[in-house]
């Protein structure tokens, strides 16, 4: 099934659904880990459409699997709403508070904080171009489904998700990272299947960089590679070598930024890795 094929199936069953006056609105069980940065997952029998507060998302995927991320700043319930031919499925979700903290990080590049140089712009704005065309993947599968793995084997957690930042002394966006401290040159796996959307050995700010969708827009960010082992379009399995950590880009010392978004949203991507 074409992703076109399965947006236009989609698109006609919420147009059908918009339409319906359907009478029996019935619970939709869903699970994952309900609170700011965390998602949703649910499962219908076959294909449906997914809405958030009545906004249509996607399909789900061909067996009927969905996900829903939450922002770190997600308000407190959302409306999530499954219509397929069988009928409608919904659930309100009350999304749990997270705490966060504040944390000053000194000594970074001038350049990655506050760019001026006209060449550096330049390039930041053609990575941004970069970034927002892979952000469009809406891969149609469900392999988030297994949940993720870490992506390095041994590393130390140098800074958490969602801390509000001061960089070299200016307040500046959360961190929607999760900073994983590791010797440079330590391999880097994929934590779930995901089709690669982008693979860059010189970001700006990230250095090396790779994208996976792990399906239906739920895409995971490596930052700062030093070395890159896959090319954009293949399907990197669980497991697979993605390539090496660094320090390239805004980084004081070698780690792996990992991050995760749902398509405008930015979540934890340790939420799905098993307690
Ligand atoms: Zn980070």
């Amino acid at each position: 099934l074409s992703r076109r094929t399965a947006l236009a199936l989609a698109a006609s069953v919420a147009a059908t659904g918009a339409q319906a006056q359907s009478p029996v609105v019935n619970p939709l069980r869903l699970s994952g880990r309900l609170q700011q940065g965390g998602h949703a997952v649910g499962r219908i029998n076959g294909r449906g459409a997914v809405f958030v507060d009545g906004a249509f998302v996607g399909p789900t995927s061909p067996r009927g699997v969905f996900v829903v991320g939450f922002d770190r700043d997600e308000p407190a319930t959302r409306l999530v709403r499954v219509e397929s031919d069988r009928g409608v499925l919904q659930q309100v979700v009350t999304v749990a508070p997270s705490t966060f903290v504040e944390q000053r990080v000194d000594g970074l590049p001038p350049s990655t904080v506050t760019p001026t140089d006209p060449r550096d712009l330049v390039k930041i704005a053609q990575d941004t171009a970069k970034k927002q065309a892979a952000f469009k993947s809406r891969e149609d599968a469900d392999w988030f489904q297994g949940g993720f793995l870490w992506p390095l084997e041994k590393f130390r957690v140098s800074s958490q998700w969602g801390n509000r930042r001061i960089l070299n002394g200016e307040p500046r966006t959360p961190h929607y990272g999760i900073d994983l401290a590791a010797p440079k040159g330590a391999s880097i796996k994929a934590p779930a299947p995901g089709r690669v959307v982008l693979a860059d050995p010189d970001m700006h700010f990230e250095g090396g960089l790779v994208l996976l969708d792990h399906g239906q827009g739920l895409i995971s960010m490596y930052l700062h590679m030093d070395s890159i082992d896959v090319r954009a379009g293949e399907i990197a399995w669980r497991g697979t070598k993605l390539g090496e950590v660094g320090m390239k880009g805004r980084a004081t010392g070698p780690h792996l930024c990992w991050r995760l978004k749902w398509r405008d949203r930015n979540c934890d991507p340790s939420l799905w890795v098993a307690a």
